[in-house]
């Protein structure tokens, strides 16, 4: 099988680890640079991008996750997460940086007030059924390099999950609707990865 961290510093940690185990994955919480070695894949969760970006800094996970990211460590973000891999973030708060690697725009709490958080059922690129969806003051996908995936749209302009190489974004939270099947995808990223 496969060992995927979850990024462990702040926000909606528990449940990716929980839907992590439940596909066959081992999982390890990530909060220090040592937690990082040894492993085949990693979950940045929701949460607050801007807090996770400071948090990552000190504690020292920042330059080495950058290091395992470019060198092909598969990724999966869920909403903040989303936000920590894309290359360009729109209304970043003073001084927010992502990671980058995943070369597309995202617009952070890009849904009004209104409707800032729903569930819903979407169609995803290489799933068999309409995958449950929850969206909490999440990002939307605003543009994609000609490279990249599109997996989920709620329409024809609001992309909500993108692929490109080992790296995997989704605007919405798969692990709080207790369908599994993004992490069961996530995992056999992983392991055709691990497995060459
Ligand atoms: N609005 C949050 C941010 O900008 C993301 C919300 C979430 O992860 N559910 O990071």
């Amino acid at each position: 099988t496969a060992r995927i961290g979850v990024l462990a510093l702040q926000g909606g940690v528990s449940e990716h680890l929980e839907a992590l185990s439940r596909v066959g994955a081992e999982t390890l919480p990530v909060r220090t640079p040592a937690d990082l070695s040894g492993l085949d894949g990693i979950v940045l969760p929701g949460g607050e991008s801007s807090v996770l970006d400071k948090l990552m800094r000190l504690f020292e996970v920042r330059d080495p996750l950058i290091t395992l990211l470019r060198a092909g460590l598969p990724a999966y973000g869920t909403c903040a997460g989303l936000i920590l891999l894309a290359d360009t973030v729109l209304d970043a708060a003073p001084g927010q940086q992502s990671l980058g690697g995943l070369p597309v725009t995202v617009r952070r709490n890009a849904f009004g007030s209104q409707a800032h958080s729903f569930d819903t059922t979407l169609e995803f690129g290489g799933i068999d059924h309409p995958v449950a969806a929850t969206f909490i003051r999440a990002p939307l996908i605003v543009a994609v390099s000609t490279e990249t995936a599109v997996l989920a749209s709620l329409d024809d302009e609001s992309i909500v999950a993108a692929r490109h190489g080992n790296l995997l974004g989704t605007s919405f939270h798969p692990e709080l609707t207790g369908d599994d099947s993004v992490h069961r995808y996530f995992l056999e990223m992983v392991l055709a990865a691990k497995n060459g």
